[in-house]
């Protein structure tokens, strides 16, 4: 048995885990990242950013290269196929990014590997034991010692059931498979690029839907399909080039010539929350904490939100930084996260009419949405942009996303995060009150009342009175 130590162990590098093993290595944590898998499959579940994670990666000068590697810039975002404007928000980015997940997992990777860390792949968590002072992780014939054990190993968490931890929510009663199509021809009617959400997804009957998405090839698509009232007796039966076949003929008739089906595989529309994020020394983030039927495209998103929040707590905790409770603030913050989203996907699915009845409400909902109000509020929750956090600052400000401001040196606010450090913006000179701080001139606020106002390292308001004492030690 080959042993070493670490301060982190990050299980699974999907996503989330390589957004976070980022995060740590930005802030100097010695990071330890297992993979079980020997290489990438390239292949891609999600394919989008949704705007608060473009802003996410854009704090940490990331977004330049998830662009690089997108093939689309996509003008909304949906609700239950119910397209949702993004442009009431005061972001920068009030797009979604067409890009595969695979890309954006190389991209993360690509910069772990320029910050020193390398994927440890074939190296699959088997079993862990934790104590007071930290978590013996086994991985074949490597024994690692650890402070911090982090489960981002996706929704089939080796980890999550080996704690016994609840995970239970929504049961659902259909499937759904997605599939890369590759066509002779595009089928008459399908665009060619992916630009809006309008018209992306048909129901050819009660409770069947198909879309479609133009991929970062000619003729080549995404199909996802599937039933809401039925799924085969075995959920995990491997989807068939029959099955996507059939499909693809339903819907566009039999001249649509499939040339190639590169993957194609099943999922569920189950939702599940882990009932707990924190087990001692042990976390989940991303699939491994929540899992949910992939209704407007919020999965992905979430656990590198989730990532981004746990980071530079792990790291302020490591250093002797943070406040004696930060670690608990994870879970307190993320879990609520995630069962919204959870439950706008239960509201989503109950919105695919199987019925007459619901074919009438979905009619109203849709009438609903072209209300400003409705919009915001949807697109708000869709795009992660109104996501907000509690604090003990009464201050509408407080708790919510610092918008990219353009500070009064020309520069945008998101660059003061690159190193992933705390930000103070004040009105009137100072000097740095922590080494853990940056401090930078504040630019006019909507809130003329604010002169100094303290940012955390994940971009949302600390507080708005620049106080650092209560999260800094
Ligand atoms: C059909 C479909 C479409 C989707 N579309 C979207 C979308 O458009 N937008 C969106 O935001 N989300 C979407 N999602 C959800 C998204 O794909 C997931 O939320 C995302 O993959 C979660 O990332 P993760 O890193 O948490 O987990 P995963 O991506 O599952 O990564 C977990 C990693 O851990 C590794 N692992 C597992 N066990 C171990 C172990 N014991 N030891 C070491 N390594 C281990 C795995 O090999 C894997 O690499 C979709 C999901 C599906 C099924």
């Amino acid at each position: 048995m080959r042993k070493m130590t670490t301060e982190v162990v990050v299980a699974g590098a999907g996503p989330t885990g390589l957004m976070l093993a980022n995060e740590l290595a930005l802030a100097g944590v010695d990071t330890s990242v297992l993979e079980r898998m020997h290489e990438r499959t390239g292949l891609s579940k999600a394919l989008n950013l949704q705007p608060r994670t473009a802003e996410v990666l854009d704090l940490r000068g990331l977004l330049p290269r998830a662009k690089d590697r997108s093939f689309a810039t996509v003008a909304d975002g949906h609700f239950a196929v119910i397209p949702v404007c993004y442009a009431g928000w005061d972001t920068r980015h009030p797009y979604q990014l067409g890009i595969p997940q695979a890309e954006v997992e190389a991209a993360l990777e690509e910069r772990l590997a320029e910050q020193g860390v390398r994927v440890r792949r074939g190296h699959e968590l088997t079993s862990f034991t934790q104590d007071a002072d930290g978590v013996t992780i086994t991985a074949g014939e490597l024994q690692i010692r650890a402070k911090y054990l982090v489960a981002c190993d996706g929704g089939r968490s080796t980890i999550r059931k080996a704690l016994n931890m609840r995970f239970e929510g929504i049961e659902g009663q259909g499937h759904g498979v997605a599939a890369d199509v590759r066509f002779k021809r595009t089928p008459p009617g399908v665009p060619t690029q992916w630009r809006s959400t309008t018209n992306m997804v048909t129901s050819q009957s009660p409770g069947k839907f198909i879309g479609v998405i133009p991929l970062n090839e000619p003729n080549l698509y995404r199909i996802s399909f599937g039933d809401r009232l039925n799924r085969p007796e075995n959920l995990r039966a491997k989807a068939t080039d029959n099955e996507v076949r059939d499909a693809v003929t339903e819907r566009f008739g039999p001249e649509a010539e499939i040339e190639e089906i590169r993957w194609a595989s099943r999922f569920s529309d189950d939702s599940r929350l882990a009932e707990h994020y924190r087990v001692g020394r042990i976390f989940l983030a991303g699939d491994a904490a929540h899992t949910h039927f992939p209704a407007g495209g919020q999965g992905l998103n979430l656990g590198i939100q989730d990532a981004m929040n746990l980071g530079w707590k792990l790291a302020a905790t490591l250093h002797n930084h943070a406040a004696p409770n930060l670690l608990d603030t994870y879970e307190a913050e993320r879990r609520p996260v995630a069962q919204k989203v959870l439950d706008n996907v239960a509201a989503q699915n109950a919105l695919i009419p199987t019925t007459p009845n619901q074919r009438a409400l979905r009619a109203l909902f849709r009438d609903l949405t072209a209300l400003p109000e409705v919009q915001h509020h949807l697109s708000g929750m869709i795009s992660g942009l109104a996501i907000t956090y509690k604090t003990e600052d009464p201050h509408p400000a407080a708790g919510t996303r610092l918008p990219d401001l353009l500070l009064p040196n020309g520069d945008h606010a998101s660059s003061l995060f690159h190193k992933g450090k705390w930000v103070l913006l004040t009105k009137t000179p100072e000097a740095q009150p922590h080494t853990e701080v940056v401090v930078a001139e504040l630019p006019e606020l909507p809130w003329p009342e604010i002169t100094r106002v303290l940012i955390r390292p994940d971009g949302y308001v600390a507080n708005t009175t620049g106080e650092t004492k209560t999260w800094l030690t």
